[in-house]
């Protein structure tokens, strides 16, 4: 504390990530990052894009990377936002789109980063319970009243997805409210709400390149929808950084969307790994909600999870427990390599004999 800070700053709770430890030889389960390397196409793009030209400005509209985006998912342009990360992206949709009378709801159990967007830009907000199942349900959200909406589809922690026959229908069942799906997980398993951009003039699809494309230390995010609400967007972007994206993020993104061979065999292998420890994990007595994402979300009858976790921690493995209401006895295991899901599991086996 301090008699020099703004007022504002006295009142924030900051966001804690997961924790990135300096040890080596950890299995990191923790924060659901890719076990596997970017594409190898993704590391020479930026090794060219590393010259002479870093002493000039990137684009300020990163309109390449634009264009590729709005090819792969046959959108346009205009109907694509760019940014330093999803998390800065959602940032910008907060200021930008989520500010109303009316207050914005989101789930009970969600990504706890919008509780923190909501303090920093003093936003009102109500939170929706996830049914007995830990799954939303669409008719809960009929009350927004024309406030905003916000949730991850597939949800985190608990992975569970939401089909689009039921986003549709949220989306129908609120046209006077922006609905915005954070899509951070979503090539893991679920269907994807760009596809329905260009009908809904109030739904924007925010997407991150730092779980299925394996880039979480180049912060890359994006932003699809009408583009009204990408003009949105660029007003806030213009009044905060005009350069979010340096040229080496650029390239690395650009390539990452080209390689796509390379993306769908490493989501494919994540997949199959989930599949495969989802099978252990329940052979051991653990809970397992139905996961579309890259981590599962578990719970043993007989253990206590924050103690589960100190012991795996004890044996190198980290995973990810949340000190939260509902889901104190849970924990969130990031799908790594099969060797590290069977590391796992042999750990878990002995404690838990
Ligand atoms: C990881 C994650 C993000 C943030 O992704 P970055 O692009 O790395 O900032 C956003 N939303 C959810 C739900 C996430 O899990």
């Amino acid at each position: 504390m301090s008699q020099y800070w703004s007022k504002l700053v006295h009142t924030l709770t900051p966001y804690v990530p997961g924790e990135q430890p300096k040890l080596q030889n950890l299995i990191k389960l923790n924060t659901n990052e890719n076990p596997y390397p970017p594409s190898p196409k993704v590391l020479a793009a930026i090794t060219q894009a590393t010259s002479a030209d870093l002493r000039l400005y990137p684009d300020p509209g990163s309109d390449r990377l634009r264009e590729v985006i709005a090819d792969y998912y046959a959108v346009t342009p205009s109907q694509v936002f760019v940014g330093n990360s999803s998390d800065e992206v959602l940032a910008h949709t907060f200021q930008a789109l989520l500010k109303h009378d009316q207050a914005l709801l989101f789930p009970d159990i969600t990504y706890s980063f919008y509780p923190v967007y909501c303090g920093l830009y003093d936003i009102a907000y109500k939170t929706i319970p996830l049914n007995a199942q830990f799954q939303i349900d669409i008719e809960d959200y009929a009350q927004a009243d024309g406030g905003a909406i916000i949730f991850p589809n597939p949800n985190a922690p608990t992975g569970c997805a939401l089909g689009l026959a039921k986003i549709t229908e949220l989306l129908k069942q609120n046209p006077h409210s922006v609905v915005v799906v954070d899509e951070a997980y979503i090539d893991f398993g679920g269907t994807s709400a760009i596809s329905l951009v260009s009908q809904l003039p109030n739904l924007l699809v925010v997407q991150t390149l730092s779980k299925s494309r394996s880039l979480a230390g180049l912060r890359v995010g994006l932003a699809v929808g009408h583009p009204d609400l990408i003009e949105a967007l660029n007003r806030v972007k213009n009044s905060f950084n005009s350069y979010p994206l340096d040229r080496l993020a650029v390239a690395g993104a650009i390539a990452a969307f080209e390689d796509q061979a390379y993306f769908k065999l490493t989501c494919d292998a994540v997949i199959n790994t989930r599949q495969k420890l989802t099978g252990r994990l329940q052979e051991l007595g653990f809970e397992v909600l139905p996961s579309s994402a890259n981590f599962v979300f578990v719970r043993h009858p007989e253990q206590d999870a924050a103690t589960l976790a100190q012991r795996l921690r004890e044996r190198h493995i980290i995973v990810r427990h949340f000190r939260l209401p509902r889901i104190e006895q849970f924990l969130r295991i990031s799908i790594g390599t099969d060797a590290e899901s069977q590391l796992l599991v042999e750990a878990l086996e002995a404690l838990l004999a």
